[in-house]
């Protein structure tokens, strides 16, 4: 067996570790480009530190999911202000905002030339502006992937803009920066998180590594994120759920994902839907259909075992089935209160053609087996 693993540079992580962004950042200059969402509290407060401890900050705020539009004119502005490092502090749009604009201010031509699927997908001549990632929700792990995913309205999709060079010098996770975070969010993002544990676990790319982290943050994730919902200000289970998402983007950068993920891409390509709650309503249906085709056509298979000890993991049980496990991780969507699809808009008659685009996503390559057209279609009609 031969694999390779790559994260950032730098991870750093604990419970008041924001109060480290000047001293981490200091080394790559004193002009920074702070990318932030709609919280503008929480950033407030940070950059007047910044401020305090004597950088210059140009500020960028995102709202939404990142889109191809954005990020041309971050990049502008980015260039403008010759920053010598870009700091990114919110969840994982910002974040991937962030890195897009990092990656293609030191480039020439436009994003699209870089973008896969909708774009030319050629590789970035230039290393990125160094990037610190300071996630504020735990779900995505963006703060440690080596890609961004941008929305591009005119093509209905969603694609990545992707290189080793993208990973961010440091990741600076504070899971204090996600107490309060409003409930909805929480469970949305946090079952995103749960998700990108359970694909790269079963998935054909998995690896030594990267099983030790999803077992560990499977079990984390489960534990941790009913009380954080219950809960928003329960300090040690904000710390698990942080901790679950670091772990699940290690975990996806480094094996790979599946169906879930598949249908991420064009659902929410096609839809205003938000990337944690879409994973989050297709989870349980996903796993359940995998194990269905595992069992027709791959009963020997290697994903099948995982799935089994998912789901003794989750229940205790030491000998609940395959089915018991995706069974327990539905009835968590439902205590959740995690909406179908239909809440954005997707409809029976948008079935085919979002089973048509998910069959050809990239994440798909790494799904433990080949789903038929039927059996997709049966996925996403599922989580409606
Ligand atoms: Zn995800």
């Amino acid at each position: 067996m031969r694999f390779e693993f790559a994260t950032a540079a730098r991870i750093v992580f604990g419970q008041g570790a924001v109060a480290d962004l000047g001293s981490l950042a200091r080394p790559f200059g004193k002009r920074v480009f702070v990318v932030t969402g709609k919280d503008r509290i929480r950033r407030a407060g940070i950059v007047a530190d910044l401020e305090g401890a004597g950088f210059t900050c140009s500020l960028f705020g995102v709202s939404g999911e990142p889109t191809v539009a954005l990020v041309r004119e971050g990049a502008e502005l980015l260039r403008a202000a010759g920053s010598h490092a870009v700091i990114a502090i919110g969840g994982g749009s910002v974040i991937d905002a962030a890195k897009a604009i990092a990656a293609l201010a030191p480039n020439p031509g436009d994003v699209l030339e870089y973008l896969e699927v909708v774009g030319q997908g050629k590789p970035l001549p230039h290393a990125p502006t160094p990037l610190i990632a300071v996630p504020t929700t735990a779900g995505t792990g963006s703060e440690v992937t080596r890609n961004a995913v941008l929305g591009s309205p005119e093509h209905g999709v969603k694609a990545s803009l992707r290189s080793p060079l993208m990973l961010p010098r440091i990741a600076l996770v504070d899971p204090e920066l996600t107490l309060g975070l409003p409930r909805g969010i929480t469970a949305s993002t946090g079952l995103d998180a749960l998700t990108q544990l359970i694909e790269p676990f079963v998935c054909s790319r998995a690896n030594p590594l990267t099983d030790a982290f999803c077992r560990d943050g499977i079990s984390m994730a489960f534990r941790s994120l009913p009380r954080a919902c219950a809960n928003g200000r329960d300090a040690q289970a904000r710390f698990g759920m942080s901790y679950a998402s670091l772990l699940g983007g290690l975990s996806l950068a480094n094996a790979g994902l599946g169906v879930v993920h598949g249908f991420a891409a064009p659902v929410g390509g096609m839809f205003p839907a938000p990337h944690g709650a879409v994973c989050a309503a297709l989870l349980p249906h996903g796993m359940e259909a995998n194990i269905r085709a595992l069992r027709a056509r791959a009963p020997e298979s290697l994903s099948l075992d995982r799935y089994t000890e998912i789901a003794r993991m989750l229940t205790g049980n030491a000998a609940a089935t395959a089915e018991e496990g995706a069974a327990k991780v539905g009835e968590l969507v439902r205590e959740l209160g995690i909406p179908g699809l239909r809440t954005y808009g997707v409809g029976d008659e948008d079935v085919a053609l979002l089973a048509q685009k998910a069959g050809q996503a990239s994440s798909m390559k790494a799904n433990p087996i080949s789903l038929t057209r039927e059996e997709l279609e049966g996925v996403v009609s599922a989580a409606l």
